[in-house]
């Protein structure tokens, strides 16, 4: 069955094949066995949505209010009385639906709302906008409401947009709705980014997989909660194959400078390409979408050059690499490592793990786990199920855990910030100590001394520890003093000789749009203005540099609640509706004031302040080399998704066109 979600006048079809359901022919006992495996809050709201049938939506069988801490309830925590209850009518439900026929749904079903409001216990009215968008039900609300040929049938106008990852793609996406001209320049051969890039073993999303995927292309069939990189890159690829995005990228070009022109109001972009030729393109807008955690950090440790092993950083894996057989030293334990090493530990000969600071990890036992049949099977056939599921994902991820991080006022403890905090770091040594009884040694070692929150926090079902404790690996905290041609030597003057380094070590996540040369009005250079301290209005605009919008900016990055999908679509969003701005009131180019840029930062800084992150003093990728967090989003996804839903011009010095 293939359903129609009305979108705008420009939806483009494709994107309608995410939707697609099969028509049910399974027997009674069959849909009984599936709906054993449901997510059973979002299909209740799916069916009720599908069906109109209210009983589903009963107060008894609503999920209780999530609650705060390191894990979620299995069915958002509903008493087994509600489960029993909610399964029979769900497979009431379903039987009658398909002896109807499976008739198509509409999209803009009555019951929406309540649906809605049923699981996402606690969202005030206030999110109810916020909410609609990501369901995207009846429709793509982040779509451009407008078309450039009703608005400015007669302006040359067009945008740029460097980088095809999945920033890249959304902002192409929106420009061919809005129908505004565009290229992406990409500089590696297909898109994807950082999905692209990554291919270490073990390599997979932490972030829930339904919450990680576009508002307008949700996908229902993702294998696993959290699906490996080849699935996203599968996922971003089809997204631009499926719309016209991919015709619009130009590939294995680097963008080397870009230069304005106040006098034309245009950018000039030069790019290389593969084939070293140089080439130089104007345009009138810029959204850049270059990631921001994809510059390689090499550590500064002595003699690194002089390994005769192999030796490459994490996101440079060599395509096909073996470790079977061979002795491996990993440096680094954040994100990276803590997929590779339990994934290489068996085929190796020996393992040996090299850890500064210990990450905090969230008990995720389903980490690993495939979607099970019965949701699968439900995936495929309950119309928008799928958007119901990722909507609830969603939710219960949204602010859940802000507070958890929150720093108190007067709180007095050598490691957590608050009471919250304290609760959290509680449940997740807690967590450490079941697996790692029989053994106090690894325990010490991997029990963090600083505040849950303060950097990324890992998922975790067990494999880590697992790992670190067969009999050939090894986790090592002295200090790295060198390294030299056959290993590393550690500051007890023990050799570590291995054959190969593998540089876990994470990536220069405060150069925003570095290398490229930036050079605004007046010939102002970007980075020598930030000199290393990035700033922008919302993460998005600059002073001095008109018409140039930014994807995944400073201070834009959600940590703890949330997806870095989402405030990319925020951004982008934001950048569309400036374009409209433009062109509407046909100026020529429009460039934030000083006031509302210095504002905002003061208010981001401050509100930093009062995180985890912003306080401890352990090293993270959250903060720039002048200790200043300014990577991180610090308040709510609500509050970040009302500042960018629409572009106010009264922040921006305006000049016609
Ligand atoms: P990272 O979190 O920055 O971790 C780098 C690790 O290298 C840290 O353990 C750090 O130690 C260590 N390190 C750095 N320099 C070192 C040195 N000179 N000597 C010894 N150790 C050193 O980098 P990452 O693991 O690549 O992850 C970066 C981010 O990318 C993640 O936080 C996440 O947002 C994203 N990511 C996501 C996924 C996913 O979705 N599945 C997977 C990978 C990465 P210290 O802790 O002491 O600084």
């Amino acid at each position: 069955m293939n359903i129609a979600v009305s979108q705008t006048p420009h939806a483009l079809n494709g994107l309608r094949r995410f939707d697609q359901v099969d028509p049910i022919v399974a027997d009674d006992a069959g849909i009984a066995a599936a709906v054993e495996d449901a997510d059973l809050p979002s299909l209740l709201a799916a069916l009720a949505a599908l069906t109109g049938d209210d009983r589903l939506l009963a107060e008894e069988l609503r999920p209780p209010p999530p609650r705060m801490g390191a894990s979620i309830k299995p069915q958002g925590g509903m008493s087994e009385e509600a489960q029993a209850e909610a399964r029979r009518l769900a497979v009431e439900t379903i039987i009658a639906y398909r002896d109807s026929g499976s008739p198509a749904p509409d999209p803009a079903t009555p019951l929406l709302e309540r649906a809605m409001g049923f699981i996402a216990r606690g969202a005030g009215a206030e999110y109810i906008p916020l909410l609609k968008h990501e369901l995207a039900l009846p429709r793509d609300l982040g779509a451009p409401d407008w078309i450039k040929a009703d608005l400015a049938p007669d302006r040359d106008f067009k945008v740029a947009v460097i980088g095809a990852g999945l920033s890249g793609v959304a902002a192409a996406h929106r420009l061919e709705q809005a129908g505004i001209g565009y290229t992406v320049f990409e500089k590696n051969p297909d898109v994807g980014g950082v999905w692209w890039e990554n291919i270490y073993p073990g390599c997979r999303l932490d972030t829930p997989n339904f919450a990680y995927s576009y508002s307008f292309a949700q996908k229902q069939d993702w294998p696993e909660q959290f699906s490996r990189q080849t699935e996203i890159q599968k996922y971003i690829s089809r997204v631009a194959s499926e719309t016209s995005v991919r015709q619009h990228v130009v590939f294995e070009t680097e963008v080397l400078s870009m230069q304005y022109d106040a006098a034309a109001a245009l950018w000039t972009i030069e790019t290389r390409n593969a084939a070293s030729k140089i080439r130089t393109e104007t345009f009138n807008a810029i959204i850049t979408a270059t990631g921001q955690l994809n510059k390689p950090a090499y550590p500064d440790i002595p003699g690194l050059r002089s390994f005769q092993g192999d030796l490459f950083h994490s996101a440079r894996w060599p395509a096909g690499f073996d470790v079977e057989g061979k002795r491996i030293a990993v440096i680094g334990t954040g994100a990276s490592a803590y997929q590779i090493v339990p994934s290489i530990v068996d085929a190796v000969s020996a393992l040996e793990v090299f850890q500064r600071n210990p990450p905090w990890m969230l008990p995720t036992p389903n980490y690993h786990e495939e979607i099970k049949p019965g949701m699968a099977w439900l995936l495929h056939h309950v119309p928008y199920y799928g958007r119901w599921f990722r909507f609830w994902q969603f939710w219960i991820a949204a602010e859940g855990r802000l507070p958890l991080v929150e720093v108190e006022a007067g709180w007095d403890h050598p490691i957590s910030v608050g009471s919250a905090n304290e609760g959290l770091r509680l449940e997740c040594i807690e967590h450490l100590k079941k697996q790692l009884s029989d053994r106090p040694d690894l325990l010490e070692k991997l029990t963090p001394n600083y505040p849950p929150g303060a950097k990324r926090m890992l998922r975790d079902n067990g494999v880590w520890a697992a790992a670190l404790k067969q009999p050939h690996a090894r986790l090592v905290t002295d200090k790295i003093q060198r390294i030299d041609k056959r290993g590393i030597v550690t500051d007890d003057g023990q050799l570590h000789e291995v054959d190969v380094i593998v540089l876990a070590t994470g990536f220069e996540a405060s150069d925003y749009l570095m290398p490229i040369k930036v050079t605004g009005r007046a010939g102002k250079d970007l980075h020598d203005w930030w000199a290393g301290d990035c700033r922008a209005y919302l993460g998005i605009t600059m002073p001095g540099f008109p018409n140039l919008f930014m994807t995944g900016g400073p201070t834009t990055g959600v940590v703890v609640n949330g997806s870095a999908i989402f405030s990319a679509e925020c951004a982008v969003e934001y950048a569309l509706s400036a374009i409209y701005g433009l062109l509407a009131g046909n100026y020529a180019e429009m460039d934030v004031r000083q006031v509302p840029f210095d504002d905002y930062n003061q208010r981001v800084d401050a509100g930093n302040l009062t995180k985890a992150w912003g306080v401890a003093k352990v090293s993270s990728w959250y903060r720039n080399r002048f200790g200043r967090a300014s990577q991180t989003w610090p308040f709510s996804l609500l509050e970040y998704w009302r500042l960018t839903k629409n572009a106010d011009l009264g922040d921006y010095d305006l000049v016609k066109a």
